[in-house]
């Protein structure tokens, strides 16, 4: 359990610490020392972002336990299932145009959701950064990130693609979001 706890904080620290060496070093290549020259509200802000994703990954099994209960109550309640032949005979980018619309479904609905007086006060964190950067992206209170994979597992659920062979680029399309959210921000 500690062995999970850290690798996911870790794993959360180093897609952070990556595009963060990359993009300065990149930055400092096109502007100079004027790209590296951050203020104090910045230096402030990039360091409480970077250390919740580092706590949210302590936590990380309590994400899965939930998610993994999503999933049960799913399978449970014998909830319909799209059946495994129908995404086996259609070309892999078609499961994955789906799932990658399926994801965008879900965040901007869940995000509106979230922006509704019941949810404000967990998504209110996300909106607290005054000095908004791309590490922004990470400042989510751990319910939200409960709420928002919970979506994702109900539409994964009822699509049953985990269990076809689309499953890998399905993970591929999860990872590109990823990497895109922290662009967006
Ligand atoms: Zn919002």
């Amino acid at each position: 359990m500690t062995e999970t706890m850290l690798s996911n904080s870790m794993a959360a620290l180093l897609g952070y610490l990556i595009p963060f060496v990359l993009f300065t070093f990149l930055g400092f290549l096109c502007a100079g020392r004027q790209a590296i020259q951050w203020s104090s509200d910045l230096v402030r802000s990039a360091g409480v972002n970077l250390l919740i994703p580092i706590l949210n990954g302590l936590i990380g099994p309590f994400i899965m336990i939930s998610v993994a209960l999503v999933h049960a109550s799913y399978e449970g309640l014998g909830l319909p299932k799209t059946p495994l032949a129908f995404w086996d005979q259609l070309p892999v980018w078609v499961g994955m145009l789906a799932w990658l619309i399926t994801i965008d479904f879900c965040d901007y609905w869940i995000h509106r959701l979230l922006h509704t007086r019941g949810f404000w006060d967990v998504h209110a964190v996300h909106h607290s950064d005054e000095t908004m950067n791309w590490t922004t992206s990470s400042r989510m209170h751990i319910l939200e990130i409960v709420i928002m994979q919970s979506s994702y597992i109900l539409f994964a659920s009822w699509m049953n693609l985990a269990q076809s062979s689309r499953c890998g680029f399905c993970t591929i399309i999860g990872s590109i979001r990823a990497t895109t959210s922290i662009l967006v921000h």
